[in-house]
């Protein structure tokens, strides 16, 4: 993902492409400047060592004045991209702040695939959370547990501690929230499909990405013994991708990559055997990309030798065979594999679920909240990141309350000018008013006024309201599962809590149309700025906002440099620049260890 300004752009695409030694290092070099070019322009949107966030103050428990009510408690629920970087934007003097997570650091997950090759080392994407609360203004207090219950009616969270069974204490405790942030994120979707989690390894944490490195040398190795017949090697070495998002799809590219640069040299006797397949069950891999870029994948891995299985949904997977079914014929067949690669999306954790059973949300995917990340129905409970799912109000639910607020002369009717004296709420309120004005090149609001044979009406009446307005709703899309959500969720959420009091006394969101006054924050707003699909051979495919389509050898060099400038801290940043250039001058390591 990228979440930078245009001026990348403008820049990466005039490096050089090249494959020699001496210019990859004048290539990191430029590199190198670019990613100081960017942290020099702020845009180190995470550089959370670095960049101390403009906190805004104002909130009564700043104030030393002993009147003043105890600090209200804060416990955040992970330190993933949402809760890290809700953390990182917090100004933590103004309460009373405990995090708790099972992991005690933050994993940078866009290079996890490069850890499952040895491109980059695991240690260089992760930055220890004590190492990020200790910079912070005010105290913070960190707990390394996993949080098992959100008890909704009495504001406790209950916690476990899962460190060693031999150290003494109970590792069980609760802890009180005023304010309650949930960012655990999400866990592997299985579907259910038998065999998944026995056979089949994750891409989603670090610990995965370290087993996967493990296994694809133990199928090399394997494969190589003297007592193996060529088909038994032939299995050993046939890597199963199962999804073709764009995880599955820069897995698959990686394992390529370290096949033919390092593992072709180490394993000869076997380099005729080695598979790579994509499973994919719609019709194309990367299919939430444009369509230039599904297709310049699809016959990169053609050329590439990476079979790309389209329309096929996995049915179940044993130690030896991963059985699927094409769609269109209804076939079904089995084809044994060395490793299996499970990565098909995600599901809600079961703490969550326990959540959203409490609250009244049971029958839902997700758990939902309002555009303000609040959870529906609980006052005190905040929810980001890939855990939650934003519930934009529908325009058509409130059609009646907006005309009756737009409608100043209580004529019964609507003229466009009335319409104009509320439209900055409306836009904030319902961005799916602009997106569908844009979306039909609508430019002048009395183009809404006209009737169904093209005239247009100077008043119209609720109906005619309604009738109006009744495609609008279609626009509105549930944001993607990823860091550049859950990172700008972090950092709107944190920017209310440091204005809470403030705003409270002087709102500043949209007018409510059911009901009186304003809103007390503006609600929250999703930029998007594209995202990267590594290809492998130093090429890659970007979208960028405004429909622009990148794709080759410079826009695997914008990866690097928008990937080495989102690094956290500047420790991570050269662990990271350093590993790629370890492995352009020596290969990556296929030690198993
Ligand atoms: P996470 O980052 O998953 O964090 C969840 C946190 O909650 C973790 O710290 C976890 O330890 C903690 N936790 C879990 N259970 C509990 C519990 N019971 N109690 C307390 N804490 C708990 N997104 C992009 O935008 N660009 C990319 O290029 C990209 N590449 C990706 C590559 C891979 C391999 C993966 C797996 C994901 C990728 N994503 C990418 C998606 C991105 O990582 C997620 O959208 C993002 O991590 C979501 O952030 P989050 O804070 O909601 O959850
Ligand atoms: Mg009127």
């Amino acid at each position: 993902m990228i979440y930078n300004s245009i001026t990348y752009v403008t820049i990466s695409i005039n490096v050089s492409v090249s494959s020699t030694a001496a210019l990859v290092v004048k290539e990191l070099s430029i590199l190198l400047s670019l990613t100081v070019y960017d942290n020099c322009s702020g845009g180190g949107l995470l550089s959370y060592s670095e960049s101390q966030s403009e906190s805004i103050t104002g909130s009564p428990a700043s104030n030393t004045n002993s009147d003043v009510p105890a600090k209200k408690k804060v416990i955040v629920l992970g330190t993933g991209w949402g809760g890290t970087s809700f953390l990182k934007d917090l100004d933590a003097s103004l309460y009373d702040v405990q995090v708790v997570s099972p992991c005690n650091y933050f994993a940078f997950t866009p290079l996890l695939p490069s850890v499952t090759c040895g491109t980059v080392e695991a240690r260089s994407i992760v930055e220890p959370v004590r190492n990020m609360v200790k910079k912070r203004k005010g105290d913070i207090k960190f707990w390394e547990a996993e949080c098992l219950k959100i008890d909704h009616a009495n504001k406790t969270v209950l916690c476990r501690s899962n460190i060693g069974n031999n150290l003494v204490g109970s590792g069980e405790f609760s802890l009180e929230y005023d304010y309650l942030v949930v960012a655990i994120g999400a866990q592997v979707n299985t579907f259910n499909t038998p065999g998944v989690k026995e056979h089949c390894h994750f891409l989603k944490e670090v610990e995965d990405a370290q087993k996967i490195r493990r296994a694809v040398i133990d199928c090399f190795e394997k494969a190589v013994l003297p007592s193996l017949s060529d088909e038994e090697r032939r299995t050993n070495l046939h890597f199963v991708v199962v999804g073709g998002g764009p995880t599955g799809v820069e897995f698959a590219a990686e394992l390529h990559d370290h096949f033919q640069e390092d593992l072709v040299n180490l394993y000869p006797s076997v380099k005729d055997f080695v598979n790579i397949t994509v499973i994919q069950s719609g019709d194309h891999i990367l299919n939430t990309f444009d369509e230039r870029i599904s297709l310049f994948a699809e016959e990169k891995f053609g050329r590439d030798g990476i079979k790309v299985q389209t329309g096929r949904r996995v049915i179940s997977v044993d130690d030896k065979n991963i059985t699927m079914k094409a769609k269109s014929t209804g076939e079904i067949y089995s084809v044994p594999h060395g490793l299996v690669i499970w990565s098909t999306g995600i599901a809600t954790r079961p703490v969550v679920r326990d959540f959203m059973e409490q609250i009244g949300q049971g029958k839902r995917h997700v758990l939902a909240t309002n555009e303000w990340l609040r959870v529906k129905g609980c006052e005190s409970v905040y929810a980001i990141g890939d855990c939650s799912s934003i519930d934009q109000q529908k325009i058509m639910d409130d059609i009646s309350a907006i005309f009756e607020a737009a409608d100043k002369d209580k004529s019964g009717t609507l003229t466009v000018a009335e319409l104009k004296d509320v439209l900055d709420d409306i836009i904030v309120r319902y961005p799916q008013f602009e997106l569908y004005l844009k979306s039909k090149h609508i430019l002048d609001l009395s183009t809404l006024w006209k009737d169904s044979e093209g005239n247009y009406r100077e008043e119209i009446d609720i109906e005619g309201f309604k009738m109006a307005l009744s495609h609008m709703d279609s626009q509105m899309k549930s944001l993607p599962a990823t860091a550049q959500v859950a990172s700008q969720q972090g950092e709107y959420l944190a920017r209310c809590f440091n204005r809470m009091h403030q705003c409270e006394e002087h709102p500043e969101g949209p007018r409510r149309f059911k009901g009186s006054g304003r809103h007390t924050f503006l609600p929250f707003r999703y930029k998007h700025f594209g995202q990267f699909a590594p290809l492998g051979g130093e090429q890659a495919a970007a979208e960028l906002p405004g429909d622009w389509v990148a794709m080759g050898h410079s826009t695997q060099w914008l990866w690097y440099s928008v990937y080495a400038s989102k690094q956290v801290s500047w420790r991570t940043r050269m662990l990271v620049i350093s590993d790629w250039t370890r492995r352009f001058i020596f290969g990556r390591d296929s030690s198993r260890i």
